[in-house]
């Protein structure tokens, strides 16, 4: 079965979106995901439900089928080992290689994709913390929390984001605050929910209240 790009990156959408929240997924909930009308969103869900990769109810949204969830797994797989490649091999930064990876995990070839795997020693997160599944489908799991659920006097490591914008990417990198980063939870302001951490040994940072809903930590 051939599969366009747009079809790949639809099975992606719907596997994120359905990762987050209810299991079937609303045509506007894609529409919105993909920015494009809600018309055209219509128009590929028969497509791919022709070639069994989605299931669709009529009011109730969609469904990944079974080959549907295998395909989307697998290009999340191929991104973020691209991701991984790219920073660690290229020595790109957090903020610049999802763009690309974009665009690599279409390059086809399983046998490309598990070399590299094996290359980087098979890794199971990318640089922004997300698991990374194996050559099997099966995801690594560790327990984190979002920074904004600590409480004062926890303490932690980085271990990801939520918003992976490289604006906030780079605003994290600028004050040391990456992944493996140690901090402390000093104090939170009942006024705006920001917070002062501790980053490091010494560093003491105030971090909004948007920016502790897209960090995770992992609690020690
Ligand atoms: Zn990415």
């Amino acid at each position: 079965m051939t599969i366009s790009h747009t079809e790949e990156n639809y099975l992606k959408a719907i596997f994120k979106l359905a990762e987050k929240g209810q299991k079937s997924v609303s045509t506007n909930a894609i529409a919105a995901h993909m920015q494009t009308a809600a018309a055209s969103v219509t128009d590929m869900l028969k497509r791919l439900a022709e070639k069994d990769l989605i299931a669709h109810e009529k009011y109730r949204g969609v469904q990944l089928s079974a080959s549907g969830e295998r395909m989307a797994t697998a290009l999340i797989r191929k991104h973020r080992l691209w991701e991984v490649f790219l920073t660690e091999k290229l020595g790109f930064s957090w903020d610049e290689v999802h763009d690309y990876a974009e665009q690599l995990e279409h390059v086809q070839g399983e046998t490309l994709i598990n070399r590299l795997d094996d290359f980087l020693g098979n890794p199971h997160f990318d640089p922004h913390g997300d698991p990374i599944p194996d050559a099997e489908g099966r995801w690594s799991f560790r327990p984190q929390a979002l920074l904004a659920t600590l409480q004062v006097g926890d303490k932690g490591v980085i271990t990801g984001v939520e918003d992976h914008r490289p604006e906030f990417l780079q605003y994290l990198q600028q004050q040391g605050l990456v992944l493996g980063a140690t901090l402390e939870l000093l104090e939170r302001f009942a006024f705006d929910q920001s917070v002062r951490i501790r980053a490091g040994a010494t560093q003491i940072i105030t971090l909004s209240e948007k920016a502790t809903q897209n960090i995770y930590v992992k609690i020690s």
